[in-house]
């Protein structure tokens, strides 16, 4: 019998887990690949379309392009699952596995901060990045916060670089001299793991006239007086708010007893990342293993976990320890991208290294995501297509006639 691999959440770590086990095995292996959505997009495709940079059709990855041997994809909800039997039930009925991958993020709740739902927006759920599109384009003059609403959350370095292109769009249309941006962070500095990223980061905030308050959270808006109040008892006015939502352990993943509560990330082994079950492994925003919350770390995790899958069915050694290495690009403005490289297990403490903003980096940002899509979402190697228009097994249009043309 094939072996079993069910993979619950086809994000940043669903997809690459998914791609290299489907690499490594084709055929010879089962996957399950379930996700609710209909399209992967990136985190940075969020920023992209709010600020007009970027269409929202083109930020979408359609889940009906990924064409991979031997793997299933399901659009279909996840309602249970349990670690000790492998056995996970969605809408679309029953699955049993003899691995059982969660890569289901972290989900996001904007209702749990008072006010932000109806006097503010948040950024980071698709919908709500894709809505301000067109808030923007109405903002005029004001106070515009860029607020992080809980202490946990995805990419530390979003709430910045939203700062930062909200002044480069503001001075585009002209309405930069009528408008003060604010960042509240609850860290002391932007990117604690690299002062030297913290450092080029406050510097720009400081020539740009962006206020930077460190160490705090916003925890309720009072949309009636238009203002956020913050945890330190202060109060700031605002006429455009950007929040970052509290961030929860799926409820589905605590139901299943992988995580104690909602803001306890489900612990694991750091070195194989594998759960206290067998078999059981949390990959990306969803587990704890003290990474942050980034699609890069989710990758990183996602080839440690496949990498001890293909081990075990193998039965080749088990796979060098996870790093929690990582990399994160950071829009700067000005068509500028900087990057930061961070260690966050390999030591006593992470550590981070500094790379100044510059076009080539901007040039290696739009690689590394045109990289992925590329690897999860087409696999034509062993298919030749010569079909009229679009072939969903090949995904790509063609213009001459004939067959999608098994080749293996
Ligand atoms: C504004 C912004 C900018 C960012 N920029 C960057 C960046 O530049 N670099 C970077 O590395 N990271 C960035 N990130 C962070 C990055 O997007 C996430 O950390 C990453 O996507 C996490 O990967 P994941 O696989 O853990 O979860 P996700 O990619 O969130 O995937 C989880 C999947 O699970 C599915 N799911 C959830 N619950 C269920 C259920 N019950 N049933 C079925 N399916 C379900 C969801 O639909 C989703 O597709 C950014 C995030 C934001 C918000």
């Amino acid at each position: 019998m094939r072996t079993r691999v069910v993979v619950l959440g086809a994000g940043f770590g669903g997809l690459e887990l998914t791609t290299i086990l489907s690499h490594a095995f084709r055929e010879e292996i089962d996957i399950v690949l379930i996700d609710k959505g209909d399209a992967f997009v990136f985190g940075f495709s969020k920023l992209e379309v709010m600020f007009g940079r970027q269409v929202a059709a083109e930020a979408r990855h359609h889940y009906r392009d990924i064409f991979k041997p031997g793997v299933r994809f399901l659009q279909t909800t996840v309602r249970s699952f349990g670690p000790a039997t492998k056995n996970v039930v969605a809408d679309a009925g029953a699955f049993e596995a003899d691995f059982l991958v969660v890569a289901l993020g972290a989900d996001l709740d904007p209702a749990a901060t008072p006010g932000l739902v109806e006097g503010g927006n948040e950024f980071y759920t698709v919908p709500g990045a894709f809505a301000l599109r067109d808030v923007l384009e109405q903002f005029e003059r004001g106070p515009a916060i860029i607020g992080v609403t809980g202490k946990s959350f995805k990419c530390p370095p979003a709430p910045s670089e939203t700062a930062l292109l909200l002044h480069d769009y503001l001075v585009i249309r002209g309405r930069r001299e009528a408008t003060e941006i604010t960042v509240v962070m609850p860290f002391g500095a932007p990117i604690p793991p690299s002062p030297d990223t913290s450092q080029a980061i406050l510097a720009a905030f400081a020539e740009l006239g962006i206020r930077f308050v460190k160490d705090s959270l916003v925890t309720a808006l009072d949309p009636k007086r238009k203002v956020a109040m913050l945890s330190d008892g202060t109060e700031l006015p605002y006429e455009l708010f950007l929040g970052v939502p509290v961030h929860r352990v799926p409820a589905v993943v605590v139901a299943s007893g992988l995580a104690a509560d909602a803001f306890g990330w489900v612990p694991v082994n750091k070195q194989t990342l594998e759960t206290r079950f067998p078999g059981v492994y949390p990959v990306g925003d969803v587990n704890g293993v003290g990474t942050p919350k980034a699609g890069i770390f989710a990758e990183g995790a996602a080839r440690v976990v496949a990498a001890s899958i293909i081990a075990q069915i193998r039965g080749g050694p088990a796979p060098e320890p996870y790093r929690g290495v990582g990399m994160c690009y950071i829009e700067f403005g000005s068509d500028q991208v900087a990057r930061v490289d961070v260690e966050f297990l390999a030591g006593p403490k992470p550590t981070g290294t500094y790379q100044e903003p510059s076009e080539a980096l901007k040039i290696e940002k739009a690689l590394f995501g045109s990289s992925r899509v590329k690897r999860w979402f087409r696999t034509i190697t062993r298919f030749v297509c010569m079909s009229r228009g679009y072939d969903p097994r090949c995904g790509v249009n063609f213009s001459f006639g004939g067959d999608c043309v098994r080749m293996n």
